[in-house]
């Protein structure tokens, strides 16, 4: 069943009681414009039940958002031939940008490089020695399983 938060923006859109620009609609996700078009033709995915962040998806729901990607994304680059990529994000946190706490996957195209999308990627691999690395991986593995 789709649990609905009234005062969710994106429950809102779902439900229809804000408009959106719908891309893609099925009874369990729905696909609309984001309203600050990044780039043109930025749309977000959504599941229709409310859920706050990856952290709290089980695998049925996973599996049924993610596998209408592929679809969304081939449909985008095919609405313009100026496309010649497309950067998928999904923040989680507000420390990782999230503002709307309603679980949204970010697909934006890429046109050229200054085309308003930044992603600014540190790349540490000379702080971290190989043992650290394998500590780290454990870790999380071990996460993983339980
Ligand atoms: P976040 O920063 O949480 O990953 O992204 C939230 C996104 O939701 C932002 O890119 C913002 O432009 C978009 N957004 C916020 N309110 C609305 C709205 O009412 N309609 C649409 N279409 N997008 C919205
Ligand atoms: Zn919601």
């Amino acid at each position: 069943m789709v649990e609905v938060n009234h005062d969710c923006v994106f429950c809102k859109i779902v439900a229809g009681e804000i408009p959106s620009y719908t891309v893609y609609e099925d009874d369990q996700v729905k696909a609309f414009l984001d309203i600050s078009q990044v780039t043109p033709g930025h749309v977000l995915v959504v599941p229709k039940h409310h859920v706050r962040d990856i952290f709290v998806y089980d695998e049925e729901l996973a599996a049924t958002v993610f596998a209408r990607i592929p679809k969304i994304a081939r449909a985008i680059k095919a609405s313009d031939p100026q496309i010649a990529g497309l950067n998928i994000c999904i923040n989680n946190g507000e420390i990782a940008y999230q503002t709307v706490l309603h679980s949204h996957i970010h697909l934006v195209p890429r046109y050229h490089e200054d085309d308003g999308f930044q992603m600014k990627w540190a790349d540490n691999t000379a702080n971290y020695t190989s043992d650290q690395l394998a500590d780290l991986a454990t870790k999380i593995e071990h996460e993983v399983a339980d």
